[in-house]
């Protein structure tokens, strides 16, 4: 059902249908979108079934308008759209499980059988054109337009006054952050292509953040009151993660914390499911994994921060604050 959404979206029925002033025949979509009339037929009909889109039958021919909960996550220009993310899951997440097989034997990303790129440059093979940068810039920017509130919100996080966000990729967080606490400073440090990509698509008018071009494991991590690291710990592997947050711990001001985004598994790990896929996902993308809380608190207790505190949210991502 996603992977026929997904071809739904790639065809742009979703956004034909919601800038249409009234609903259209298949014929007047066909016209439109370029496709066969039968062929465009048969799919409009096993959306009207599934809900996501209304038909009327005026005198033996069925108009099709869109449903608000396609209006609203499925067009391409709702602000709210998962459009990014459904194409992203379904061009490159999906030929990565196809080599599920392969990634279980060897316990190894399949960046190398699925698209000939290195395993160990996860973020080359992520990024391995402009046009890939930006579709996973947008499945990024996505999770935290819907779900960023209840992470910055998740502790208050008001005496932070300068705030990193490292690997803040399109800056939708650090948005999010700078909304709920406007006497903030906060500025994403990315890789330098990443700023650039992200100042090119992703700035908006009056921005209320700042970028910085950089690279947290090999350069300078800039001092702050506190560090978001935001799906960044579940990418890596468990050494590069404590020398990242002890790097982090150097640099942060006393007093200052570190706030991780991450979808925490249960302790026993016998769940959720979701987060469990989530982890079979990090192994055929990356060199990480997802873990319970109690791999957290000892990586920052380890790395020296303090007064770990954890917030399930409910949501797709959960928190954790801890102090130097
Ligand atoms: N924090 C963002 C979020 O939750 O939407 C993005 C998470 S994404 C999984 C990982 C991010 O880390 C990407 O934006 C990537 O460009 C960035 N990144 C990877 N390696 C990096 C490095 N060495 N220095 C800085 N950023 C890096």
């Amino acid at each position: 059902l996603y992977t026929f959404i997904s071809f739904t979206c790639e065809l742009g029925v979703f956004d034909l249908l919601l800038q249409s002033q009234k609903p259209m025949s298949a014929v007047e979509v066909a016209q439109k979108l370029g496709t066969s009339e039968d062929g465009i037929e048969r799919l409009l009909d096993v959306l009207v079934a599934i809900e996501i889109v209304d038909v009327e039958v005026v005198q033996g021919t069925a108009f099709y308008s869109s449903t608000d909960v396609a209006n609203l996550y499925l067009a391409k220009t709702s602000p709210k759209s998962l459009h990014d993310l459904i194409i992203y899951n379904s061009q490159t997440i999906y030929p990565l499980w196809n080599n599920l097989v392969d990634a279980v034997r060897e316990g190894k990303n399949q960046n190398e059988k699925t698209f000939g790129l290195p395993s160990e440059e996860i973020f080359s093979a992520i990024y391995r054109s402009e046009e890939e940068m930006l579709k996973f810039m947008g499945l990024m920017n996505s999770t935290w337009v819907i779900d960023g509130h209840d992470i910055v919100t998740a502790f208050d996080l008001s005496s932070f006054k300068t705030v990193i966000d490292l690997g803040g990729c399109s800056g939708a967080l650090a948005r999010e952050l700078a909304k709920e606490y406007p006497s903030s400073t906060v500025t994403v440090l990315d890789l330098p292509a990443v700023v650039q990509t992200a100042q090119r698509h992703f700035a908006q008018q009056d921005d209320t953040i700042c970028f910085q071009e950089g690279d947290f494991f090999e350069g300078e991590i800039p001092p702050a009151d506190l560090y978001i690291l935001a799906r960044i710990i579940h990418d890596w592997k468990e050494d590069k993660n404590l020398k990242l947050l002890k790097k982090i711990h150097t640099a942060c001001h006393p007093g200052g914390g570190v706030l991780i985004a991450e979808a925490l598994l249960f302790e026993n790990r016998r769940g959720p499911t979701m987060v469990q896929m989530f982890s079979l996902n990090m192994l055929v993308q990356t060199e990480g994994k997802e873990h319970p809380p109690s791999h957290y608190t000892r990586l920052l207790t380890d790395a020296g921060f303090r007064d770990v505190q954890v917030c399930r949210t409910g949501k797709s991502y959960d928190a954790i604050l801890a102090l130097k």
